[in-house]
């Protein structure tokens, strides 16, 4: 497959001093983490696991695996970075897949023939609560534990992987996002922005960081 552009930026928002998402661009490897602890230590969970992700030549699995055990052994080493962990979802392009590796509830996106599609599950207690059919999207945007994650990537020894491919057709747009982007702007919003930008994706991915900031900026994005 021909992988003929990209993108990518990351913002602190407008609520947030400090900015705890990391991502990479590293064709044909990309992804995004979004880190979580005291202090630096959510910064330093994303930083080191998007650094496993830049070396290549592993398949996505033991990348992520990787990236785990970086992540966690550096919180046994140094106590100011205890219980630190961090979401990552990557997507590695190979000859005719897409692979897609994810932990947390940072998000792939495919936007194809005009749809948008959330190809990742939220690995957070509201994505679970709807999956179950207990909660509505609608009731998820608004629950006071909306950012709380079920499985995040460094806190164990071990973790466990969502791993899947895409098959990717001319014309596919992947994006990979934290939360910061969608608990701001809803699904429609970023498509109806996509359609608009997709000629220009450096433009595109500024108007989708200007869209959360102006829908509050309540995070990293
Ligand atoms: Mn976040």
């Amino acid at each position: 497959m021909t992988l003929a552009r990209f993108a990518g930026a990351t913002d602190p928002g407008r609520r947030r001093r400090r900015n705890e998402d990391s991502y990479v661009i590293d064709p044909p490897v990309f992804a995004v983490a979004d880190g979580m602890g005291g202090a630096q230590a959510g910064e330093v969970a994303s930083k080191l696991a998007a650094g496993a992700v830049k070396e290549h030549g592993a398949d996505v699995e033991s990348l992520v695996q990787e990236a785990n055990r970086r992540v966690h052994q550096r919180s046994l080493e140094d106590p100011n970075t205890s219980g630190m962990g961090t979401t990552l979802t990557v997507a590695a392009v190979e000859d005719s897949v897409v692979s897609i590796g994810h932990v947390g509830d940072s998000r792939a996106y495919l936007v194809r023939d005009g749809n948008l599609e959330q190809l990742t599950e939220d690995h957070s207690l509201v994505g679970e609560l709807m999956r179950t059919g207990k909660l509505s999207a609608e009731e998820a945007g608004s629950h006071p534990q909306r950012s709380m994650i079920t499985r995040a990537l460094g806190t164990d020894p071990n973790v466990d992987v969502d791993i899947f491919s895409v098959e990717p057709r001319i014309g596919d747009l992947f994006l990979l996002c934290s939360d910061g982007l969608t608990s701001m702007v809803d699904d429609r919003e970023i498509l109806r922005l996509v359609g608009e930008k997709r000629g220009d994706l450096q433009g595109l991915v500024k108007v989708l960081i200007k869209a959360a900031n102006k829908g509050g900026g309540e995070d990293n994005i």
